[in-house]
Order: structure tokens, then C-alpha cells, then sequence
């Protein structure tokens, strides 16, 4: 099979706020700066499809400014391993792609938190950010009536996105009691563009009930959900709707980072002053470092840009800033930080691990995830654990303690072109292939295949 190769000096895996930003900020010393991501889009969770439709300003402003830039974008491109150092293997157009780099800013971001609850398989209960996004592509929620619940500053943004598009918001459940969430209200004074932004979204949706310190307990429906329990703790109710948009929050993709040999500080890439990971060369910005919104993204990814590229005394300049950010990121966690009855929601028969279909039951009779793993198959599935290992963390306190190649599903063509490597790494010392000529910046951003090699 052929070895499709590209070489540059700073690769950025993720295209979010935080790989744009260490885009900008690496671009302006380094000649080769390559941002790498699995979708079609750049902009990550928060700005997807604002290619065509930059609706916020923030987000026009770093795309405008990046496409200034002469970085290129290998997008629909995957990361899925790294066989040596220097070295990604990626998945591109369904073929391998080895891709070589000097320094490497890891901006994986984040995804959603699900937990397991009766009912939450059933076909219409989905994350308050999937629905969001499958309804920005075209899946019709107009006239639907939506439940949203879970928890984080994510349900109010989804609400009114989901309510734009024509839904009916039924109510919106907030797990975190009223004075944690009036606490984090009064801090924000610090930060005067979020409490405008919290402002504008409560406006827009006026007479849409939102309730502090209740959560799901039950979803229920015969093919699909027809209707979800709620509770305070101590009363229960039923709401009627066709969706429900549940989410606890985020977790950090660490899985790539992990592969990579970057160390973890309570669930979060460890990184210096500099975003530095404790790997030579590796750096990681954004949300795998800390679930801190946007802005933070933002920041830590220029610093991270500057440091890798040399430039520090402009990486410096940033550190006020970020520390401002680090304290909101603290509020955050301290605000939303889960109540311990979401822990129990999950019955025996509940399925945990939703791809390899293991209850909850089978899985609490071992000590760990690996001893779980290896007797049931929970977390071997499609998703690899990002969902049912996400939740055994809250559920049971264990924790992943390895990760292993693929980090995300992958082509079998893709796999046996990582084992080739390996062969050829015992075997041989392998030639690195040239900088190939820097390639025309295309003006809209489709994917550059021109600086990648075949051989
Ligand atoms: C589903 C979802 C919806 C959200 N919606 C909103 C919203 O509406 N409003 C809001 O304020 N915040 C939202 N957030 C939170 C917001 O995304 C973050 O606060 C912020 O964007 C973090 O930026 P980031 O650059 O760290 O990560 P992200 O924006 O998540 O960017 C990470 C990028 O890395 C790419 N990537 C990850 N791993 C690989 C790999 N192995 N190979 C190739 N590419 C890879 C991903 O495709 C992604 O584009 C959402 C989060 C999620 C998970």
C-alpha cells in the first residue's frame, strides 16, 4: 500500500478556538504550520459551519484572521495513532496518512458527559450539543417539544439555538442548586461580555420554565421517548416532549494526548507555563487542559503557538489573561460540579457500555475498568469507551489508565498501515521525506492534498 507522508514544522491536531489561535500565533515565525482535523469545518464544536454563516463576532474575527495566515488545513483528516515520535498516523479521504512534525500543539477539545439513566438508549434522548448540531445540519426539530437537561452554561445556548430553529422548549433542568449558579452569576462581573451573553440568552427565552437543582430520572416511550421523569430530590413529575437534550457536562479528549505519552493532572493534560506537556515538543491547549469556554481556549492556544514557535516574550504578555480565564475556569467547575445522586440513577439492568450492550450490573461486580474491560467487552466498542468510561468515572470513580491505538475508530487499511510502521521501525531507520514545497494557500480552505506525499 502505498505511504502517503507530510512534513511540517508545527502541526496542530483540532481546528476549535484553541488550534486557530496557536495557528495565528505560530504562523507569524514558522513557515510550515499545519491544522489537522477530523471534520469538514474549521472552528471546532462552537464555531462548525461558521464558514458560511459567522453569526458571532468573535468567530468571524479569528477565521477572518487565520485565513490571513499561511497555514494549511488538512481537514476531514483523523488522527488516530502516533507509532514514533515525531510522527501521527491519520486517516484521509479512507487511506493513511503519515504526517511528521518538529513541534505538536495538541487542541482536541472536549465532548459531552452522558450518565446512565433508565431510559437514556431510547432513540430521542440525545446531548444537548449533538442535537444542536444535527439540527443545524437539517435534522427538522421545528414544532418538536424538547427537554433540556444536564447540566453547564451549554443548556441555555443549546435552548436558544434549538427554539431559533423553530422547537418548542419545554423546560430546561439545571442539576447545580440556585445559589451555586447565583454565586457563579455574581462573579461574573469580572468578565462583563459573559454576563451580556448570559443576559441575552435568559431574554430569549422568556416564559421557558428553568429549574435549579433538578435532574432526569427516567426517560420513557415505547420505540422512542415519549416523556421524561424529573426530579428535585424530592419531588417527581413527568414531562410529555419527543426529545431530550441531556448533558453533564464536558470531558476532555485526552485519549491522543495519552497515546502520545503527555501526562494527566486530575483528569487534564499537565502543561507548564508555556502549555508545554511534559513530552519534548508537545504542547496542548484548550479544552483537554481544562473545560474554561472559549476564551480560555483562545488564550492558552496563542500561548501555546508563541511558546512553540520560540516567540516568548509574547507568550508571556498572555499570562495575566489566561490566569483571569483560569479563575473563571475554577467558577465553572465549582458551579457545575455534579450532585452525588446523579451517581445512582442507573439501575442493574441499565445498559452502561451502550456499543458492547453491558448493564450496569455486570459491570459494578469488578474492581476496576481494566478487570471490567476484559471480562465483558464494556468499552471495546465503536466509541471506545469515550461515553461508557466517561460515565463509570462518575459512576464508580475508576479511572482510564491507558489508552490503546486506535485512538478513534479507524480503517483497517489505516491499522495495517501502523503495523507496517511498526515492522519498519524494528526493522529499518526509517528516512524522514522531504519538506515538500509550501503549498498555495487555497483561498477557501478545502482541503490541501498538495503537501502530501505519496510514496
Ligand atoms: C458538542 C459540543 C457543542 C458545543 N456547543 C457550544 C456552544 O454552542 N456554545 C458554546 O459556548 N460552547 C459550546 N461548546 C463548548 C466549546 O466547544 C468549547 O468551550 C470551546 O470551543 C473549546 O475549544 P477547543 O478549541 O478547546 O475545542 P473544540 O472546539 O472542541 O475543537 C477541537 C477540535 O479537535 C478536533 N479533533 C479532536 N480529536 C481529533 C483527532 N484525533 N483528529 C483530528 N481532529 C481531532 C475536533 O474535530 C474539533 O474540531 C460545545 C462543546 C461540545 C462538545
Amino acid at each position: 500500500m502505498p505511504n502517503r507522508s507530510a512534513q511540517y514544522d508545527i502541526v496542530i491536531v483540532g481546528a476549535g478556538p484553541a488550534g486557530l489561535a496557536s495557528a495565528c500565533a505560530a504562523a507569524e515565525t514558522v513557515s510550515t504550520v499545519a491544522v489537522v482535523d477530523e471534520t469538514p469545518w474549521l472552528g471546532g464544536q462552537i464555531w462548525r459551519g461558521s464558514k458560511t454563516r459567522a453569526t458571532n463576532s468573535q468567530a468571524r474575527k479569528w477565521l477572518e484572521h487565520f485565513r490571513q495566515t499561511k497555514a494549511i488545513v488538512l481537514d476531514r483528516t483523523m488522527v488516530f495513532a502516533s507509532p514514533k515520535a515525531g510522527v501521527l498516523l491519520a486517516e484521509r479521504d479512507e487511506k493513511p496518512l503519515r504526517i511528521h512534525f518538529k513541534k505538536l500543539i495538541l487542541a482536541t477539545g472536549a465532548r459531552e458527559l452522558f450518565l446512565p439513566f433508565p431510559g437514556w438508549t431510547l432513540p430521542g434522548v440525545l446531548g444537548p450539543g449533538g442535537l444542536q448540531s444535527v439540527a443545524k445540519n437539517g435534522w427538522p426539530v421545528a414544532g418538536k417539544r424538547i427537554v433540556i437537561a444536564g447540566s453547564g452554561p451549554l443548556l441555555l445556548a443549546v435552548a436558544v439555538g434549538l427554539k431559533r430553529l423553530g422547537a418548542t422548549i419545554v423546560s430546561i433542568s439545571e442539576q447545580a442548586s440556585q445559589s451555586r449558579v447565583t454565586r457563579f452569576a455574581l462573579c461574573l462581573s469580572r468578565y462583563p461580555a459573559k454576563i451580556w451573553q448570559g443576559i441575552q440568552l435568559k431574554l430569549q427565552l422568556t416564559g421557558i420554565p428553568y429549574r435549579y437543582g433538578v435532574w432526569p430520572v427516567r426517560a420513557e416511550g415505547d420505540q422512542q421517548i415519549q416523556r421524561v421523569i424529573l426530579t428535585d430530590g424530592q419531588n417527581t413529575w413527568t414531562e410529555r416532549c419527543d426529545f431530550l437534550a441531556c448533558g453533564f457536562g464536558l470531558v476532555p479528549n485526552v485519549e491522543l494526548p495519552l497515546a502520545l505519552g503527555c501526562e494527566l493532572k486530575d483528569g487534564f493534560v499537565w502543561v507548564d507555563s508555556n502549555q508545554a506537556t511534559n513530552v519534548p515538543n508537545i504542547y496542548c491547549a484548550g479544552e483537554p487542559a481544562g473545560i474554561g469556554g472559549a476564551d480560555c481556549a483562545l488564550v492558552e492556544g496563542q500561548i501555546a503557538g508563541y511558546a512553540a514557535t520560540n516567540n516568548n516574550s509574547k507568550a508571556q504578555a498572555l499570562f495575566a489573561c489566561r490566569a483571569s480565564w483560569h479563575r473563571f475556569r475554577a467558577a465553572l467547575a465549582d458551579t457545575f460540579a455534579l450532585r452525588p445522586e446523579l451517581k445512582f440513577l442507573a439501575t442493574d439492568e441499565t445498559l452502561l457500555c451502550r456499543c458492547e450492550d453491558v448493564t450496569l450490573g455486570r459491570i459494578r461486580q469488578f474492581n476496576g475498568w481494566r478487570d471490567a474491560k476484559l471480562q465483558t467487552r464494556c468499552g471495546m466498542g465503536a466509541c471506545q469507551g469515550r461515553i461508557c468510561g466517561a460515565a463509570s468515572k462518575v459512576v464508580f470513580g475508576w479511572c482510564m489508565e491507558s489508552v490503546r491505538p486506535p485512538v478513534l475508530p479507524a480503517l483497517v487499511g489505516s491499522l495495517v498501515s501502523q503495523s507496517a510502521e511498526s515492522a519498519e521501525r524494528t526493522e529499518h531507520k526509517e528516512s524522514i521525506p522531504t519538506v515538500p514545497d509550501a503549498p498555495s494557500r487555497s483561498t477557501d480552505r478545502q482541503p490541501a492534498l498538495n503537501p502530501v506525499t505519496e510514496s
